[in-house]
């Protein structure tokens, strides 16, 4: 059962994700039998890791990539009920996620989620239909903050307003006039979607969990009939052999790599239970001087809904929504794609959006319970957690905002099946590592700038990534006043969350880094490339990477950004595919990696 952290190491400490973690945690996975190993650094795993670990049971998370390499960082980062799931009057939905947005602002992760206005356009109409409309939006916002305020906790998010036409394009002047007659404020979260699966990881490994990354799961040990582990393949050292790790129960929250996981239970005729299906979805990265605007919005469109939301400087633009059955590491944002996000929201702005406007594009596999419907938009948006066979529980489908729910579940079922007293979840009471004591620190930030001889700005952006793990940042700072240099090419962010990244966070690669951890790749026109001889020198220094080490990561990083560039030209998904995919994953070709094992421990 649990392991019990010694009293002298502190929460923060327990929860480093460093790289002589990672080789520690390596030995655990080789040598202790887990309660509990998940498979899948995604939210869902990563919640679930975290669930078992605050139940007390000992619990390994093992990832392919990087924490949240798969879908998890590629959403349009709402934590939302989902007006769209209101409407198909699928309330339970909504009435779920809204608790989860309540408790994720007020308590979970006050510093990593937030409130953002959101604008209903409402169209121009005929009297009648006029009086209908506005009707029919309000009554939906309305019972969206009610759903939120009387059943879910809705703590945090100011109620929602009607706009006369003039009062909307006062908050958005970027709307066309003659598109609009009025608008409906309302309120969601926003969340930047890869560093809250880091946070939730190392909030698991602060209570115990074995949290390894390059680590991708070959196939099940068996006996009989029950699955008892995994085999799993270290991808830093590809020439090091295949190795077992033993569990009592075995949970996959794989995604939309979900079959894969019963295509290797195939021999003994296993049933998968559910199938997962993949739909694309893709976003645009523009600046926030390309449209004028205070809130974001919410656009019907033929298939779905598009967003535009505020993003710091940026505004991110999505979605699209299409059956995808090619390379799902890499999803390829084709010229089609990008055209149709264009098109769509271009209908509502006074001044169009053109491709040179666009800093970044992302594009995301939405995990799918198939088997309802054949459009991908009506697929379930529900999850579901099955046992094909005895020893491994399946758990997929649902969205990032009820992670916690699903996490929840698939324990439960691992609880049972493990025996012993009934432990519940507690992770509604569990504030993630950084949110104790958030709010004070936001209070007192213009002291804490004076305090550290930086700007406020500086430590503004430092407590909405990292909480009041900033002091740790802030010592860096003090120990090497270098890493307060901001990083080239993206001077928003500064070096010390590069060695931050790569000593405590589990990055392991620029990607990681650039991806990921910071959201550089995205949010410059230059996708990175002026960042990346910074970051390796950072990095490098951090992790002791030699000269080759630095310029393979390099040319790695910037042959990926020149290959989703190619593959954004093309016309369609088969011929953006096989553009992406001329640049293979930087992960399983980096045998010859050193790490400084004496990294200094905080
Ligand atoms: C375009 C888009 C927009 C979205 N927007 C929102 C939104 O605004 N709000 C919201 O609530 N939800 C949103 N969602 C849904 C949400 O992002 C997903 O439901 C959620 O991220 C899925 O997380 P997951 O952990 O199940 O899967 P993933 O994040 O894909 O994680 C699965 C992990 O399993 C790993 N893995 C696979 N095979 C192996 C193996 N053999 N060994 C080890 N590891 C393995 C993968 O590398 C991957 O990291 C959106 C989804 C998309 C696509």
């Amino acid at each position: 059962m649990g392991v019990v952290r010694s009293p002298s190491v502190s929460r923060y400490a327990a929860g480093r994700l460093s790289p002589i973690r990672r080789i520690a945690d390596l030995r655990r996975l080789r040598d202790e039998q887990f309660d509990v190993l998940v498979i899948g650094g995604g939210v869902t795993g990563a919640g679930a890791a975290l669930d078992a670990a605050s139940r007390g049971l000992s619990v390994a998370l093992v990832e392919a990539r990087d924490l949240a390499a798969g879908t998890s960082s590629r959403s349009s980062k709402l934590i939302h009920g989902g007006l769209r799931y209101l409407e198909q009057l699928e309330l339970h939905l909504v009435h779920e996620a809204l608790t989860e947005r309540g408790l994720l602002t007020s308590r979970l992760a006050p510093h990593l989620v937030r409130p953002v206005p959101i604008l209903v356009p409402l169209p121009p109409a005929s009297p009648p239909a006029r009086v209908w409309q506005r009707a029919y939006y309000g009554l939906g916002v309305a019972a969206y903050d009610v759903f939120a305020g009387v059943f879910g906790s809705g703590r945090g998010m100011p109620l929602h307003r009607h706009l006369t036409r003039d009062g909307a394009r006062r908050l958005f002047p970027s709307l066309r006039a003659d598109q609009i007659v009025g608008a409906i404020r309302y309120f969601d979260g926003q969340v930047d979607d890869a560093r809250l699966v880091v946070n939730l990881a190392r909030t698991a490994a602060s209570l115990g969990a074995a949290v390894v990354t390059s680590a991708r799961v070959t196939g099940f040990l068996r006996e009989a009939r029950e699955v008892v582990g995994v085999k799993v393949r270290d991808l830093e050292s590809p020439d090091s052999p295949e190795f077992e790790v033993r569990a009592r129960t075995v949970v996959a929250a794989t995604g939309v790599w979900s079959d894969d996981m019963s295509r290797m239970l195939s021999d003994v005729g296993v049933r998968p239970g559910f199938r997962v299906r993949a739909s694309k979805g893709v976003h645009l990265v523009v600046p926030r001087s390309a449209i004028t605007g205070e809130a974001g919005l919410i656009l019907r469109t033929p298939t779905s809904v598009l967003f535009v939301i505020p993003w710091g400087g940026h505004w991110i633009i999505g979605t699209t929504d299409t059956d995808w059955q090619l390379d799902r590491s890499h999803p390829a944002a084709s010229a089609r794609d990008i055209r149709y996000l264009l098109d769509q929201v271009n209908t509502v702005l006074d001044r169009p959006l053109t491709v040179d406007d666009i800093e970044g594009v992302y594009a995301g596999l939405r995990p799918l319970l198939s088997g309802e419907a054949d459009s991908t938009s009506k697929l379930s948006r529900e999850h579901a957690v099955v046992e094909p066979m005895l020893g491994l529980l399946l758990v997929a489908g649902g969205k990032y905002t009820t992670y916690r729910v699903m996490a929840a579940d698939v324990i439960n079922r691992a609880v049972r099946r493990l025996g012993g007293p009934a432990q519940p979840s507690r992770t509604d009471q569990l504030p993630l590592l950084g949110a104790d004591g958030f709010a004070a620190a936001w209070r007192d930030r213009l002291d804490i700038a004076r305090r550290h001889g930086v700007t406020a700005g500086v430590i503004e952006h430092l407590l909405e990534r990292y909480g009041t793990l900033t002091v740790h940042l802030l010592a860096m700072i003090e120990a090497d006043p270098a890493l307060a240099t901001p990083l080239a090419g993206a001077p928003e962010y500064l070096a010390a969350e590069v060695a931050y990244a790569a000593q405590a966070e589990g990055a392991l690669h620029l990607d990681d880094v650039l991806t990921r951890r910071t959201r550089i790749s995205i949010e410059t026109a230059h996708r990175g490339a002026e960042t990346v001889a910074h970051a390796a020198a950072v990095m490098g220094d951090a992790l002791g990477w030699d000269a080759a080490v630095r310029a393979r990561e390099i040319e790695h990083y910037l042959a990926r950004v020149e290959a989703e560039r190619q593959s954004q030209k093309m016309p369609d998904d088969l011929t953006a595919d096989a553009a992406r995919l001329g640049v293979p994953d930087v992960r399983g070709y980096a045998a010859d990696r050193g790490i400084d094992l004496l990294e200094v421990e905080l």
